[in-house]
């Protein structure tokens, strides 16, 4: 049986990455110090021999007694308000973090998987992003640290693969969406349904004109297995191409919601990204991968979601 241990295993994320390694019959270990994260998206997990949870903080040293065959970094606050609120731990666990990640890998002869970002791009000057854009970050803005640890957890993964040999992979990440995002994570998808679930006015930040691109998590999780079980090495964008506004979007979740309530305007984030969309040209070819669920369909499932499983979190969450 396979061993992978995955970081930031208990947050949105790592939690499907989880799933999907158990039905693959991997042995899975989550590592997670729970900054962010919520055990409840892995409790089903724990009655699994296959599964073990250890509660660390991946910033300092890691110990895992066994065999190692693969590591997937996903450990990271991963929203705006996330890590404006705890800036330092988030330079942390992409710097010390994957330093740590690497160290281990080189001692098991684990292959790494690290989740990077669009954000590497900042706010970008070329679109849509393809790989070899360089990126236009603001290293001393607010969202600087965020982007430039994931800039350089990239550079120390490259680093570690040239000159130690180790096997490593790199997936930059556009917006992703689904089951288990937190109701109060500051991202636009859920503080839009926990507005309109709450019978509240949807906020857009700036003029709404600001676009991004939704992927489905299942999607995403399907570029990653692809991606860690191919033999590349450089960076690999895997997202939905599918561009929106963000008044647009605030649309389709009123529509979505059935609610009546309206859209009221505030201040946009200082460096807010203007426009995003992934070039997934390197994706289809290299993995032979492509986005399958489209946007109406993803939504649906994700606000059956946030009805179903949140009703007790909807007011407590977005305190
Ligand atoms: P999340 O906040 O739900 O999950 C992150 C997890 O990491 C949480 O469980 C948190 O407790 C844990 N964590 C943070 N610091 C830690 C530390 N020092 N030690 C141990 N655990 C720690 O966020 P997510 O959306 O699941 O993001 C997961 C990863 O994917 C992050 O690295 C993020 O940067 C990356 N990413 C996500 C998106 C997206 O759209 N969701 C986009 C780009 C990149
Ligand atoms: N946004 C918004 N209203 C909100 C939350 C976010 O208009 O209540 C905007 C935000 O300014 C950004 C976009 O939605 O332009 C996506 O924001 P999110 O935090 O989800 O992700 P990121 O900016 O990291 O792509």
């Amino acid at each position: 049986m396979k061993r992978i241990l995955i970081t930031g295993g208990a947050g949105f994320l790592g939690s499907h990455l989880c799933d999907r390694f158990i039905k693959e019959g991997y042995h899975v270990i989550a590592m997670d110090n729970l900054i962010t994260g919520d055990l409840r998206n892995i409790e089903h997990l724990f009655k699994l021999e296959n599964f073990e949870f250890y509660h660390h903080d991946v910033s300092k040293f890691i110990h895992v007694p066994g065999e190692l065959d693969y590591i997937l970094h996903f450990a990271s606050p991963a929203s705006p308000i996330d890590y404006l609120k705890i800036p330092i731990q988030t330079l942390k666990v992409g710097s010390l973090g994957i330093h740590n990640c690497l160290g281990l890998a080189r001692v098991k002869k684990a292959r790494v998987l690290i989740a990077s970002t669009s954000e590497v791009y900042g706010d970008p000057l070329v679109h849509p992003q393809t790989e070899d854009y360089w990126g236009n970050v603001n290293p001393v803005g607010p969202r600087g640290v965020y982007d430039e640890a994931k800039r350089f957890q990239e550079a120390m993964t490259m680093a570690y693969h040239t000159y130690h040999g180790v096997e490593t992979r790199i997936v930059r990440i556009f917006n992703t969406y689904g089951p288990r995002m937190r109701l109060n994570d500051g991202r636009v998808l859920p503080a839009f349904i926990g507005q309109a679930l709450r019978g509240e006015d949807l906020t857009i930040f700036g003029d709404g004109s600001q676009t991004r691109s939704f992927c489905y998590v299942d999607d995403l999780v399907e570029g990653i297995y692809r991606l860690l079980h191919s033999d590349y090495a450089q960076p690999v964008n895997i997202g939905n191409p599918n561009e929106i506004t963000i008044a647009d979007f605030a649309e389709e979740i009123i529509k979505l919601t059935g609610t009546d309530q309206k859209v009221i305007y505030k201040d946009l984030p200082k460096d807010d990204p203007k426009q995003r969309k992934p070039d997934i040209t390197r994706a289809k070819e290299i993995l032979k991968w492509e986005p399958k669920v489209d946007r109406a369909e993803g939504l649906k499932t994700t606000y059956a979601y946030f009805k179903e499983f949140s009703k007790e979190r909807l007011y407590d969450e977005a305190k």
